[in-house]
């Protein structure tokens, strides 16, 4: 049996293949592993699995740098820090590889195949015909001489296959417990490419072993090739007693408890980046995905995170993606930030919507404007529709507000609130409520909603906005009186 028992200082990896923007299920594991080294006083290793060049490109890569910066998941080892054991990208490594492989051609625990593609897609069909568990079936571990000399002839380019033998392999994973596999369901698999490149089961192993990788936390997903890397491991001569730790986090799912994907929530962390999600509030909210600080708890800190974080807590059954609760919490970390802080996380979505240019002037605007709406948003996108009235240059009430304003009784309601506003002498909040409650509520006798809900559209041009009287102090008398006048007729 495979267990780490050793004492040994924690090194944990995280090896995204970046075959895209880092999506959900990547971060999660991101995190742990990070949350785990730094529980541990460990070391947190980056790397990147970019074998299959066709797929990874140098634009993935650097994205997947870019978003564990921007979430705050900062790494001791890996690229642009560099380390004891790189490189840390793959394909710089493809020697360690190479040399790995051909020490386990030449001791025997990996042959050469000469099976085509076709062949094997044919043998395919007959082990399902014959309801065998499908897989390579071990036909060139034996190569008479005259096949072999049949295939160099035909110019066929071997793969290079681990012999797996007969038996079985168990682990202790953190998280599931004891597992084992029946290698009658683990056949002899690729460790090279016919032209020679590594396969993700060989790099992922040499890496960790030669990277003194002490945990392996990372999805459910691949639990199934752990057989196959512990066999690498054997083959380069670890001792049991060092394989790393496998714990194996439990699956994401989506609302509609399917697998995570685009057709059931949002996958990217970059489109939440882009709606105006917090760094810290995704980190939150991915750390309750399988895991849980404990009493009921769901607001943690990054550092509450490192101190509570143990493989102990972490549940082995899926867990659900709640987007309502995700923007829950989002709206509770804005409710925690400085206004300072929330201006300058607010200000590149305002410049982006095209609603101010960055002006100091406009800045100031901003910063008065943001405590009358940080108890109302749940993403820094929605910035943008609460402030955007307070720099309309040519001011236009949305088109499906107009009929909102345009009845007898909003037209009353407006010529009043014109009439009152503009012998008041004190533009602020407090007498624009005192007054217009006097006018409309009291002397008109209608409801609030009625009576401010025409003045609301008429200034914010929406019925979303900030509070309205704080709108109309921060707009001020004359934008605020020439809004009403317009929206009259
Ligand atoms: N590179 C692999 C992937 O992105 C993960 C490797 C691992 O964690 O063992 O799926």
């Amino acid at each position: 049996m495979a267990t780490n028992t050793s004492d040994k200082p924690v090194r944990v990896r995280f090896a995204p293949s970046p075959t895209g923007d880092l999506h959900v299920g990547n971060i999660r594991t991101a995190l742990f592993d990070w949350a785990y080294a730094r529980h541990t006083g460990g070391q947190f290793i980056f790397r990147i699995e970019d074998t299959d060049r066709e797929r990874v490109t140098d634009e993935y890569i650097q994205a997947a740098i870019d978003t564990l910066k921007w979430l705050g998941l900062s790494w001791d080892e890996g690229p642009e820090v560099g380390g004891p054991y790189g490189p840390y990208l793959q394909s710089q490594r493809l020697d360690i590889y190479a040399e790995w492989a051909g020490k386990f051609l030449a001791n025997g625990d990996a042959y050469h195949c000469y099976c085509s593609s076709e062949e094997l897609e044919a043998r395919r069909e007959e082990q399902k015909k014959a309801n065998v568990a499908p897989g390579y079936d071990g036909k060139c571990r034996t190569i008479s001489e005259s096949d072999l000399a049949r295939y160099k002839s035909e110019g066929r380019k071997p793969v290079l296959r681990m012999r797996m033998p007969d038996g079985s392999t168990t682990f202790t994973d953190s998280i599931r417990g004891e597992v084992t596999f029946d290698h009658n369901f683990v056949p002899d698999f690729v460790l090279v490419r016919g032209d020679g490149s590594p396969l993700y089961t060989l790099a992922v192993a040499v890496d960790d072993v030669m990277m003194k990788v002490t945990h392996v936390l990372r999805g459910e997903d691949l639990l199934s090739s752990t057989p196959r890397q512990i066999r690498v491991y054997q083959a380069m001569g670890v001792a049991p007693s060092d394989y790393p730790t496998f714990a194996h986090l439990p699956f994401v799912m989506g609302q509609d408890n399917a697998k995570l994907s685009k057709r059931n929530g949002e996958v990217s962390i970059a489109w939440y980046r882009d709606r105006g999600f917090l760094p810290e509030a995704i980190c939150n909210y991915l750390a309750l995905l399988g895991w849980s600080p404990g009493e009921d708890r769901e607001n943690v800190t990054m550092q509450e995170l490192t101190e509570l974080f143990t493989v102990e807590r972490v549940h082995s059954s899926p867990a659900r993606f709640d987007m309502k609760k995700l923007e829950a919490i989002n709206g509770d970390k804005i409710r925690l930030l400085t206004i300072d802080d929330l201006l300058s996380r607010s200000v590149p979505f305002l410049i982006k919507d095209g609603v101010i240019s960055g002006t100091p002037e406009e800045l100031t605007i901003v910063k008065t404007a943001l405590p009358i709406i940080q108890e109302r948003i749940a993403t820094l996108a929605e910035v943008t529709p609460m402030l955007k009235f307070l720099f309309a240059k040519n001011f236009v009430i949305d088109s499906e507000e107009l009929p909102k304003i345009a009845d007898a009784q909003s037209q009353a309601v407006l010529a009043k609130a014109s009439e009152v506003l503009q012998g008041l002498s004190d533009w602020s909040h407090s007498s624009i409520e005192e007054i217009l409650r006097a006018a409309l509520i009291e002397e008109m006798a209608l409801k609030p909603r009625i009576a401010f809900g025409a003045v609301r559209v008429a200034i914010t041009g929406s019925h979303i906005s900030p509070p309205l009287f704080e709108s109309m102090e921060l707009l001020g008398r004359d934008r605020a009186l020439a809004r009403i006048a317009a929206a009259i007729n």
